[in-house]
């Protein structure tokens, strides 16, 4: 071995050295996907990067994080089995592919979908003690020089870490989200609790009884729909939801979430319409979890509404960028600047609002997810007692 490749080696493992202890640290799932995949495509002098995870239940390999300019594409795309992740993942060995033309197991589809042009790769599998949970992958030797054997061993010895983290950091979250979970569902169950308590044990006065059965059946509801938005908020975070990405036409999409939602404007005496364009466009997206964006957007509208108020679903494209902006507006009362920056939290509820109006303070922190994982981005413009408008941007269908 030459000296400069020498000093080359021992600067790769200095920096494989630094990152196990920023690896065992981090505990934010996202930011940890990052640091691995660009340490990768580093220590192994390629042009990317990326991992691949299997998803326990239906043991679908799936992209979870990519380095480079090609990274938001190839998010969340499934792999075939008999793809060379496949094979890594199945056989757990490692394996170097110098010309992927020449090689079946290469699965050229991804190639062409995201116009990137795969040379070379190196494979390793991640393992957490016996059990592979998905694949690291670096393409494209800068200079297109062979890989080695050490590269082998720095991208297995990364992979190990980096494996371990990522099962950390997914257990961390899950029971993070338990625990507050328990927290807030202890409230609504206190309440039931209390007052079938008092229905059991006292002569009660029927009209007084009456009350305490509406609040029982509130709270039940409330506990349920709680129930619901756990369920999905724990899907949507352990990144095991894996979207349908399709092209959806819009249109009949914020028409169907109208006739939905109409009978709770009305009941409430609000005008609730739509500004579509007139001719019909296409996104790229999950159909069922826009749908639910949508709704949950929606369904706040006319919750925090003022009466004689008014809620407008508008779908603009802005055709220069290839994006369409769907926004939701009402001339509700409106969110104070001071808990505007944490209404996408989870629980977060305006002071004001609660014991007022029933919800979970989870429907935002459930659009934001979503929006988040179809690579854009949710915003909120609001005044009080003027209104609300929450938009976000898609990507037009060609
Ligand atoms: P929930 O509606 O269950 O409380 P969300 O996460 O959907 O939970 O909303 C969080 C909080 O943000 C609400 O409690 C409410 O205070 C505020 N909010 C959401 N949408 C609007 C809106 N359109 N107008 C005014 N306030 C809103």
């Amino acid at each position: 071995m030459s000296q400069a490749s020498l000093e080359d080696q021992l600067e790769r493992y200095r920096r494989l050295l630094s990152l196990s202890q920023v690896l065992t640290s981090t505990l934010d799932l996202f930011a940890l996907l990052d640091l691995i995949v660009n340490a990768a495509r580093d220590l192994t002098h390629t042009e990317a990067a990326s991992i691949l995870l299997l998803d326990a239940k239906t043991g679908q390999l799936y992209f979870e994080a990519a380095s480079g300019s090609k990274s938001e594409e190839v998010k969340r795309e499934a792999v075939p089995a008999d793809s060379v992740a496949g094979w890594v993942v199945r056989e757990g060995q490692p394996l170097i592919i110098a010309d992927v033309s020449r090689d079946t197991r290469f699965f050229a589809q991804m190639d062409e979908r995201i116009g990137f042009h795969t040379r070379s790769l190196i494979a390793v599998p991640m393992k957490v003690k016996d059990r592979v949970i998905g694949a690291l992958e670096a393409v494209n030797r800068v200079g297109d020089t062979p890989f080695s054997i050490e590269d082998i061993e720095m991208l297995t010895t990364l992979s190990a870490q980096a494996a371990v983290a990522i099962e950390n950091a997914r257990l961390f979250h899950q029971s993070d989200l338990i625990s507050e979970m328990v927290h807030e569902l202890r409230s609504p169950l206190t309440s039931i609790v209390a007052y079938s308590e008092l229905l059991v044990n006292r002569p009660i006065e029927p009209d007084m009884a009456h009350g305490f059965i509406e609040t029982i059946y509130q709270e039940a509801i409330r506990l349920s729909s709680m129930t619901n938005d756990f369920l999905e908020l724990s899907r949507l975070q352990s990144g095991r939801v894996r979207l349908q990405m399709i092209a959806v036409d819009i249109n009949p999409l914020v028409d169907d979430v109208i006739t939905l939602l109409k009978p709770q404007a009305d009941e409430r005496g609000l005008q609730i319409g739509s500004r579509l364009p007139a001719q019909g466009v296409q996104v790229i997206g999950d159909r069922d979890r826009l749908r639910q964006v949508i709704v949950n957007l929606t369904s706040n509208a006319i919750k925090y509404n003022r009466p004689g108020g008014s809620v407008s679903l508008e779908v603009e494209p802005l055709a220069e960028l290839g994006h369409v902006r769907i926004s939701v507006r009402d001339t509700g009362k409106g969110i104070p600047a001071k808990d505007l920056p944490h209404i996408f939290e989870k629980f977060y509820r305006v002071a004001d609002t609660e014991g007022t109006v029933p919800g979970t303070g989870l429907g935002l922190k459930i659009v934001k997810q979503i929006i988040d994982a179809h690579g854009s981005h949710i915003t909120v413009d609001s005044e009080v007692n003027v209104g609300t408008t929450f938009s976000f941007t898609l990507k037009m269908a060609q």
